[in-house]
């Protein structure tokens, strides 16, 4: 492979050559595009390859996954699929197209069209290259290159924003990424736009914050963010900033949790720094904010909850400062680990910790096997013996089996306390 995609790796390289031999075959001119080509031109690891391809995607892809295996998913309204190759990354195999919008922050309508087109679709300058694959040549119809060269975030035309306001958000993360600025032009046309930002759907709205925690540095986007207008532009005067919370954010985010904390990359099916993340910047929101935030952003039950769980525990922290372990221990149980690690972070409070490296683990020897042979009933006594043992182990009132036996006596012989 010629020129610059020979700085891709082999097996990228090879699956450009084989869509580039199988678009040849078909007579359809393909050309990988957008953040792929930026990313190279940059000299970054280039993660996205998105194809585009004048004539039909879909028959290409169909082809694709004949002759080399692997799976496909097919997008007929946007005239789109993804293959899979049996190795490797997932490849987009775009038809070219032009969009236009009916109404502001609506989906655009589409229409097959020419390559130069759908460059002239897409959001910055820096997104528009293009290399043709049969011969590498580079097509840059936008200015592109200068832009990259200057680090320079420019829209293509003064509507952009207002067509689709997701664009704001994305020029934030571009511009923290690679250490760009959003070009004066281009800046101004943001205040004008923020209006149009409660016109986009929940989902696609939350996407785009959700996207500022997979990036190198989220607090730098968030504060550019909260800067520009876009976070009072989710809802107005409820998402704060300051330097605090970019503190804590740092810090929830920078280190994954030592192993101790038992978590691993997601957490009940969502990323770790997701959930962590909106843990973290929700933390100081009353539990009201929360559920407007969640009435206009709808996130995922895990993530609602552990921000709830966060903000909750930090409000009950001063009231459970110098309590015994076993009141630590009746109060975190029911809290999710992501919840006590963000907490814990947040707040330094050594408790949250001793809980999860010890408390945690201290159990009774006695367990309900045990009282159902020494004849107890069925019913609540049960819970509550087990609970008053456990409790004694962990404030130090027992600390041998003999004691427990003792105390277990003395608790079979005593009337409930509830
Ligand atoms: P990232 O590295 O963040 O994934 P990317 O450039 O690959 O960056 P994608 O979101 O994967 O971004 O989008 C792929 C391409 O589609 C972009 O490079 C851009 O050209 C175009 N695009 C994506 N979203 C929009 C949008 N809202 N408006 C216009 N063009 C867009």
């Amino acid at each position: 492979m010629t020129g610059k995609l020979s700085s891709l790796p082999v097996l990228h390289q090879t699956l450009l050559r084989q869509i580039d031999s199988q678009a040849a075959a078909l007579g359809l001119p393909a050309y990988l595009v957008g953040g792929g080509v930026r990313d190279i031109l940059l000299g970054q690891p280039a993660l996205d390859l998105d194809i585009v391809v004048e004539g039909n995607a879909i028959q290409l892809a169909n082809v694709l996954s004949s002759k080399y295996g692997g799976a496909l998913t097919i997008h007929t309204k946007f005239r789109t699929a993804t293959w899979q190759p049996p190795e490797g990354p997932p490849l987009d195999l775009i038809t070219a197209r032009r969009e236009t919008y009916r109404a502001p922050a609506t989906l655009p309508d589409i229409t097959p069209s020419t390559l130069a087109n759908d460059l002239a679709r897409r959001d910055f300058s820096i997104n528009t290259l293009a290399l043709r694959l049969a011969d590498s040549t580079l097509v840059d119809l936008h200015n592109a290159q200068v832009d990259l060269q200057n680090g320079v975030i420019r829209v293509l035309h003064p509507q952009s924003f207002i067509d689709d306001p997701t664009r704001l958000y994305r020029a934030v993360r571009y511009e923290i990424r690679y250490g760009f600025t959003i070009a004066p032009d281009t800046l101004a046309l943001i205040p004008p736009a923020l209006p149009f930002v409660e016109r986009l759907t929940a989902e696609r709205l939350r996407h785009e914050l959700d996207l500022a925690f997979h990036e190198t540095c989220p607090a730098r986007v968030l504060a550019r963010m909260f800067e520009l207008g876009l976070l009072n532009a989710v809802l107005p005067d409820v998402l704060p900033w300051d330097s605090d919370l970019a503190k804590q954010l740092d810090s929830a985010l920078a280190v994954h949790p030592a192993p101790e904390w038992g978590l691993g990359l997601t957490f009940n099916g969502q990323p770790l720094n997701l959930v962590l993340g909106y843990a973290a910047w929700f933390s100081g929101l009353a539990q009201s904010q929360i559920t407007l935030l969640h009435e206009r952003l709808t996130f995922p039950l895990t993530v609602l909850k552990n921000a709830q769980a966060v903000s909750a525990l930090l409000a009950e922290l001063p009231a459970l400062a110098g309590s015994k372990p076993s009141a630590w221990v009746r109060h975190l149980t029911d809290v999710p680990l992501t919840a006590l690690y963000a907490a814990h972070l947040i707040s330094g409070e050594d408790a949250i910790k001793r809980y999860i490296t010890d408390w945690q683990h201290i159990h009774p020897k006695t367990d309900g096997d045990a009282l159902k042979a020494l004849g107890l009933p069925p019913g609540p006594r049960y819970a509550e013996i087990l609970w008053q043992l456990r409790a004694a182990w962990l404030d130090g009132e027992i600390t041998t089996p003999e004691q427990e036996q003792t105390l277990l006596n003395s608790l079979l012989n005593s009337p409930m306390t509830e």
